[in-house]
């Protein structure tokens, strides 16, 4: 059978995988993100987060039915990276006042590679007519942007202070 050339729905089914692997990694690094921090604060938006991403996968796995794919995920090396950044600063830091600065950092930089990747999705799943995956995904986005906004206000109500200190 000759290969189909690939298109727009296949970007869109491989960044599904992609997002999905990714989704997965974060669920197993948060927990350890919250045990790390010292501060409350930012241990709780950590824990809230990861309840949040085990609704995201959930998500993921209907866009993934209603593309007619079997959810899986394939390896995501930016997220790996990210996360191995991450674990770097927890054992560099281990023992600093900037540990929690760090961090949380590090945990933008996952919201980022997150914002990224589902605004992309959102786009391409309107170009291709799923108007049922554009709702889901859009909810996961708003998540994930408000993670970050909260992130933020920690990071200079309390968090970038202490660590200067
Ligand atoms: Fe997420
Ligand atoms: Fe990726
Ligand atoms: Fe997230």
């Amino acid at each position: 059978m000759p290969s189909q050339p690939k298109d727009l729905n296949d970007l869109f089914h491989e960044t599904l995988k992609d997002i999905y692997f990714a989704e997965k990694q974060i669920l197993r690094a948060l927990p350890k993100m919250a045990h790390k921090a010292n501060g409350e604060q930012l241990a709780q938006a950590f824990e809230q987060h990861r309840t949040e991403t085990e609704g995201q996968i959930e998500r993921l796995e209907k866009v993934f039915e209603m593309i007619g794919k079997n959810p899986r995920g394939k390896t995501c090396d930016a997220i790996m990276g990210i996360i191995d950044e991450s674990k770097e600063v927890m054992e560099d830091f281990a023992n600093s006042d900037a540990l929690d600065a760090g961090i949380l950092a590090a945990a933008q930089a996952v919201e980022h590679y997150e914002i990224s990747r589902y605004g992309t999705l959102i786009a391409w799943a309107e170009q291709l007519g799923l108007s049922d995956a554009v709702p889901l995904l859009e909810e996961t986005l708003a998540e994930e942007r408000r993670t970050d906004v909260l992130l933020s206000k920690l990071a200079l109500a309390s968090i970038n202070v202490k660590a200067a200190a």
